[in-house]
């Protein structure tokens, strides 16, 4: 029996350069706003070091604010400064983008479609930077409901898939006959997802790593589900020995805030039940 790792798997430039941020500013007063990442192991780490959580900007009344990797609206950076909260801004720069491409977009006289799930951080986030003016559509049906509209400007959630993507954009053409798409998809995503379905086609088994609110990682599992048998978990706790009878290959892929402290647990203790 063997076990294979995805060539591109676990924490992405953006979730790396969240928590190295979150880290510096790690001095028993900053909390970030929401969970930095979907990982909840990550979160209680980062609690223990000195980096709280609270929920909404008035739970903090002095100290730092954080704002976690998929950003938030502009009207939070005004509201911690009218109570005289330090923000620091760990928004992935590729979520940046996307929030400032639509916030143009509404500025140049686009109606602006963001691709995305409607209840996801992010694309709440960019919602609010395009002034609230934004179109979110998360399916193909959706999209051949919109109405026709002189100038469409499209983004994309960063975490969406390149096929949902082109497939939605389709049904986009004909809606305009002035149309400026931003695929504001990040490389990340792409390539853990590539390399999770080149691997789930040579193996048997394939677990996927990761938090069971992250979007990024159940989008892996529901991926790698199409070619084996996958499993999605949170921890090496999860596993169970069961699942190995009769399997020659296992493969191991993990979501954009997976932690290589967890990915190395998972493969040590499939390592040992093999060894059983
Ligand atoms: S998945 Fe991409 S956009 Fe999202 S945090 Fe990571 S690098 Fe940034």
């Amino acid at each position: 029996m063997e076990i294979f790792l995805a060539e591109y798997l676990g924490f992405c430039y953006g979730v790396k350069r969240a928590i190295k941020i979150a880290r510096e500013n790690a001095d028993g007063k900053s909390c970030t706003l929401g969970p930095i990442i979907h990982n909840p192991q990550m979160v209680d780490r980062l609690k223990s070091e000195g980096v709280g959580v609270v929920e909404n900007l008035a739970d903090l009344k002095e100290g730092t604010i954080i704002i976690r990797s998929h950003g938030v609206g502009p009207q939070v950076y005004e509201e911690a400064e009218n109570i005289n909260l330090k923000v620091v801004d760990a928004t992935c720069p590729f979520v940046k983008k996307a929030q400032l491409s639509a916030k143009k977009l509404v500025e140049e006289g686009y109606q602006v479609v963001i691709i995305g799930e409607k209840n996801h951080p992010e694309v709440k986030s960019i919602f609010e930077w395009s002034d609230k003016k934004a179109i979110i559509l998360e399916t193909e049906e959706e999209a051949k409901q919109l109405s026709s509209c002189q100038k469409l400007g499209i983004v994309s959630q960063t975490t969406v898939s390149g096929e949902r993507f082109r497939k939605i954009v389709e049904q986009l053409l004909e809606k305009s006959s002035e149309i400026k798409i931003l695929r504001t998809i990040c490389t990340a995503t792409d390539q853990r997802q590539a390399a999770a379905l080149e691997l789930a086609q040579k193996v048997d088994v394939m677990l996927v790593i990761g938090g069971k609110n992250s979007a990024n990682t159940t989008r892996l599992a529901q991926l790698c589900k199409k070619y084996c048998t996958t499993y999605h978990i949170e921890t090496a706790e999860e596993l169970t020995p069961e699942w190995f009878n009769e399997v020659e290959k296992i493969g191991i892929t993990a979501g954009a805030s997976t932690p290589d402290w967890i990915i190395l647990e998972v493969q040590e203790k499939c390592q040992t039940i093999l060894e059983k």
